[in-house]
């Protein structure tokens, strides 16, 4: 079981003592037998972790020392529930992820939101007995960082960041990890001192110190050669392909833009050069330029793993790339079409992995999420979530879904295409090439008992027919409409052939929403409002306010925001609404009624996430710039 002796002895040793130790006390000649170790390595191992704090050692009448657990040694799951900052049944859920995924826990914590990275490195640190160090804000020696080979840092997750005299300073994800100490030692000749890191600030080291631009630069080297032959031999290609310098620049551009958190990459060929963009966040940014040579090179790379014509250079084409990247799978799918200077490729990356945001972590205002709530306990009707592509309306309907996810409903959906897995729901893609369309994928779905059905978008006529039979029948209907506003959304119906009773009938609400980037908290200030500012707000000038503004630091890549966050109108089938829906009015005068009612619209939710200091006054420029195009 634990001899599997390709496995580092630290990695044995570990797993070993994760079972011995539960009840009993163990010595290192015990150990060393169980594992078929020299006692000297063992006791080496065991050293280490009583020096990091995991394992106390007692000295024994016979000589030979005895270890157990450290009882200052707690897991972190229970230390942060201690100190209040987490709940039990999130540590449960964290954990099941853990036991389906393998990933570390800190990681999982960080990802579903529960935990700052800040509190999750000091918690680490107060477990280990070690310095955390936040590598985003602590200057790093890139010098050290480089004179340690890519390979060791990558297997063993650490990264050098200061040296004093003969001591290096190393920051560790596992610190108790003494290969990597050894290893270090020995390549940077001095004495290591431990520190630790978050998953998440390895990621960011890493990207900043290996990322596309230089490994593309690295791999350049041999290219052209092999662009000829590719020209000449296009079949068969993938199997001689696997250690080519295309091979490794294809692997960085996706592995680096997984790691920034990309959902997109582009592929932009120019007139003399291409570019290759990457979207995080909602916003592109340039990640490299490179000759058109080489940007043939990694089109035709994708083409092939894509299964697509590598010959078909001009007419649109798309397919999908199944990858693995650190352990987590990755569905990327690919359209490519010819474009005056060359072949442009997209890349949408999308995640295996189940992140699953709740209502309260959407953006929504305490009474918007209050009013969601009480509606979606409805047992019949349809609430409608509208936006543009992008504004983050699957997540709201996941949320929702998971909200009234009680197991003793029949749940059942219709996506395209599927974007995160839901336990206990029965999801159906559309597969259009099978002619399974929306369309014909609700009217079978509805033959399947449902309480609940979300519907992935109403596109088409027939399908919005059928949303709102069901919703008139008996179901609770979730689906999304491509408007620009909630008020929008009815008028689409209508336009859509949907009689107005019918409407009214069935619409107990939509919901209109836009994804607005969030203010770095690591380097956002407070600053006075300007009387510009105060004008763009609608507020009198002479209002006294202090508004938020991102600086830019390493952990925003000098953005000065990180992540984003929704911003919500929700508009409710109201007698007003209903009245003016049945005289088939303009949308403004359904919109004018609703605001009239008390409902936030979107300008004033962004307004109010401006004085909130979520977000900067120039972010909500940039939205309503949007909006009026
Ligand atoms: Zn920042």
């Amino acid at each position: 079981m634990v001899n599997a002796t390709d496995e580092p002895l630290h990695r044995r040793l570990l797993a070993l003592l994760d079972v011995a130790l539960k009840e009993d006390e163990v010595t290192a000649s015990g150990l060393a037998t169980q594992l078929s170790a020299p006692v000297s390595e063992v006791e080496a191992e065991l050293r280490a972790l009583v020096r990091f704090g995991s394992l106390t050692r007692h000295a024994s009448s016979n000589g030979e020392a005895r270890y157990s657990v450290s009882p200052k040694r707690k897991k972190i799951g229970e230390m942060l529930i201690a100190a209040g900052h987490m709940t039990k049944a999130q540590l449960e859920e964290a954990l099941a992820e853990q036991g389906r995924t393998g990933e570390r826990l800190g990681g999982i914590l960080l990802d579903r939101g529960y935990v700052s990275k800040e509190l999750l490195g000091n918690m680490l640190a107060a477990q280990h007995g070690i310095p955390y160090v936040n590598l985003s804000t602590h200057p790093i020696d890139e010098q050290l960082v480089r004179s340690l080979p890519e390979r060791v840092i990558m297997d063993h997750k650490v990264v050098p960041f200061a040296r004093q005299g003969t001591e290096i300073q190393l920051a560790m994800l596992d610190p108790t990890d003494i290969m990597a100490v050894d290893t270090v030692e020995k390549y940077l000749n001095g004495h290591v001192r431990p520190f630790l890191i978050t998953e998440a600030d390895f990621g960011q080291a890493v990207t900043k110190f290996f990322d596309v631009t230089r490994k593309v630069g690295e791999s350049l080297l041999g290219v052209g050669d092999e662009l000829r032959e590719l020209d000449h031999a296009a079949v068969g290609v993938a199997d001689s392909y696997d250690t080519s310098p295309v091979v490794r620049v294809v692997n960085t551009i996706i592995s680096d833009a997984v790691r920034i958190g990309a959902t997109d990459i582009h592929i932009e060929p120019e007139a003399e050069k291409t570019r290759i963009r990457v979207r995080v966040d909602g916003l592109l940014i340039d990640k490299a330029v490179l000759p058109r040579s080489v940007s043939d090179g990694i089109t035709s790379r994708l083409k092939v793993l894509a299964g697509i014509d590598i010959a078909e250079r001009i007419r649109p084409q798309d397919g999908r790339i199944l990858v693995t990247i650190e352990g987590r799978d990755y569905d990327l799918r690919i359209a490519t079409m010819g474009t005056a200077f060359g072949e442009r490729v997209a890349m949408r990356l999308l995640s295996n992995r189940q992140v699953m945001v709740g209502l309260e972590r959407l953006g929504l205002f305490p009474e918007q999420q209050e009013l969601l709530q009480t509606l979606l306990g409805r047992q019949h009707g349809m609430i409608l979530v509208t936006g543009p592509t992008g504004s983050g309306k699957t997540t709201t309907l996941y949320a929702s879904i998971s909200y009234i996810n009680d197991r003793i409903r029949n749940i059942m959906t219709i996506e395209d295409p599927i974007e995160y897995r839901l336990p206990g729901i029965t999801q159906i893609p559309v597969r259009e090439k099978s002619g399974i369309t929306f369309g014909v994928g609700l009217r079978a779905l509805l033959r399947q008992d449902p309480d609940v059905v979300m519907v992935g978008e109403i596109r088409d006529p027939e399908t919005a027919s059928i949303a709102v039979h069901a919703a008139l029948t008996g179901h609770l209907v979730l689906t999304t409409l491509h408007t620009n506003n909630a008020a929008g959304a009815l008028v689409r119906l209508l336009d859509m052939g949907i009689e107005p009773y019918l409407l009214t009938s069935s619409v107990l609400a939509v919901v209109g929403q836009r994804l607005i980037r969030v203010l770095c908290t690591a380097c956002k200030r407070r600053q006075s409002a300007r009387e510009v500012d105060l004008q763009i707000l609608g507020l009198p000038i002479d209002t006294s306010l202090t508004l938020s503004v991102g600086v830019g630091c390493g952990e925003c890549a000098g953005l000065g925001y990180k992540g984003r966050t929704g911003a919500f109108e929700v508009m409710v089938m109201t007698d007003v609404v209903r009245e003016l829906v049945l005289q088939r009015k303009p949308a403004s005068a359904v919109m004018d009624a609703a605001v009239a009612a008390g409902m936030t619209t979107l300008r004033g939710a962004f307004i109010r996430k401006v004085v909130d200091g979520a977000t900067s006054i120039d972010e909500l420029q940039r939205l309503m710039v949007v909006e009026v195009n």
